[in-house]
């Protein structure tokens, strides 16, 4: 059912892709504010500023990028320009004029023979250097002489940019929501998940909630690292964590379970994906940022949320990721199935078995029950589940999918099993 809100929604998201499509953002530098400047414009970001060389963890935060004009010409007419669309420089790359031939000219020009017509996407972060990216059919119509090539940019010490939205609740246990804000001129593969993310923190600031929500719109991999390295009173409070990316291209809602596999987010994702034949994956090392967040040493559980993942449709990475391979309905579907996700996680409790050293006597505690057959069987094992598994971190949706035990049993039993002093509720 199309209603009137619901249009109103479309068409938010929608112009605010349209706005961002067009800024050159990267890890760093005007592009990346720009970005921020206008999806603070519906919900409340707090921009930050890390000055570069900032260490964090294993990485530091690199020099600022920013690019004032970039092209190769001949004759004076440009062959590839960088104003006509910003995939066509590398991003990161160095500053350069020079005159070159085209065997000279040619190491720095990537493109992708099997789909002529498309623009790659490239970087080089951590490499100093400089290049184009080009239609194969435009590359292949160059001729042998001498082009001249500039690359007005600036790569500098400066800083990294990144965005946190922060909506408090009752209660200071959190949800983070994240997605990354690094990528130029790409729809699928970067600006769905600002724009969903967006829809999701406008609808959350206009309803009661318990939980407090975060959104972090950092740079991927070196962002989410800073923010990790720069947070470590906050990491003690998030609950559930979801990385959002690619929600508008191709393919069903696909889940990414997180590195436990069974936390409430994943339960609660599982639940909700049901209804949109979603697809749910297991966790792997490779990804986006929930490689980040999910790492031993944050232990986080964060899961992802996007379709068709990176890698397995043939626009990503090129400039066939546009704004036509986005569409309204998969955005505004996206949007619902993580409101959804979020009324789960609401209701959500979280106990800590407080005699973890082997299983307590059921008997002695008044638990064990005195009344044979099936129903006997099933509370034994409803309240084994729930000690098993009551690490304090994992909630009873979690316990619920895992176990296949029935939430609202569940539910009774860890009531039953806390009145004798055995749970706890943590959050
Ligand atoms: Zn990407």
């Amino acid at each position: 059912m199309t209603t009137s809100s619901s249009l109103a929604s479309r068409a938010r998201v929608r112009a605010q892709m349209e706005r961002l499509f067009p800024l050159c953002r990267s890890i760093t530098g005007a592009g990346v504010r720009e970005t921020l400047a206008v999806v603070g414009e519906s919900i409340p970001v707090r921009v930050h500023e890390v000055a570069s060389g900032t260490q964090a963890f294993d990485w530091t935060v690199n020099d600022e990028w920013n690019v004032r004009d970039a092209y190769v010409a001949r004759d004076g007419a440009r062959v590839v320009d960088f104003r006509e669309h910003n995939l066509h420089l590398v991003s990161y790359s160095e500053p350069v004029r020079a005159s070159l031939t085209l065997d000279e000219l040619r190491p720095h020009l990537f493109s992708l023979p099997d789909r002529p017509d498309w623009i790659p996407y490239r970087t080089s972060y951590y490499q100093r250097g400089w290049g184009f990216c080009m239609r194969h059919s435009d590359l292949e119509r160059l001729e042998e002489g001498t082009y001249d090539v500039v690359v007005d940019t600036s790569l500098e010490p400066g800083s990294m940019t990144y965005g946190e939205v922060y909506l408090p609740g009752e209660v200071d246990d959190e949800v983070l929501l994240s997605a990354h804000v690094c990528h130029p001129s790409l729809a699928n593969d970067n600006l769905s998940g600002i724009a969903v993310a967006t829809e999701v923190f406008r609808a959350l600031g206009n309803r009661r909630h318990r939980l407090s929500y975060r959104l972090l719109l950092a740079p991927g991999t070196v962002g989410s690292v800073l923010w990790l390295s720069r947070n470590e009173g906050v990491l003690g409070r998030i609950r559930h964590g979801l990385v959002l990316t690619g929600l508008g291209g191709p393919g069903p809602l696909t889940y990414k379970r997180t590195r436990h596999g069974h936390r409430s987010l994943d339960a609660a994702m599982i639940r909700v994906l049901q209804r949109y034949a979603g697809e749910v994956r297991d966790y792997s090392p490779y990804g986006y940022d929930e490689r980040q967040f999910g790492a031993l040493g944050f232990d986080l559980a964060v899961g992802r949320l996007s379709r068709t993942p990176h890698g397995e449709y043939p626009e990503y990475h090129t400039s066939a990721d546009d704004l036509t391979l986005v569409e309204d309905d998969r955005l505004e579907e996206a949007v619902e199935a993580l409101l959804e996700t979020i009324d789960q996680l609401e209701g959500d409790v979280a106990y800590r078995n407080l005699s973890p050293y082997g299983e307590p006597q059921l008997g002695r505690h008044g638990l064990y029950p005195s009344m044979g057959g099936q129903a006997a069987t099933d509370e034994v094992m409803s309240m084994l589940w729930l000690l098993g598994l009551s690490d304090g971190a994992t909630g009873l949706l979690g316990i619920a999918e895992r176990s296949g035990v029935p939430i609202e049993q569940l539910r009774g039993s860890a009531e039953r099993l806390a009145a004798a002093g055995l749970l706890h509720p943590e959050w």
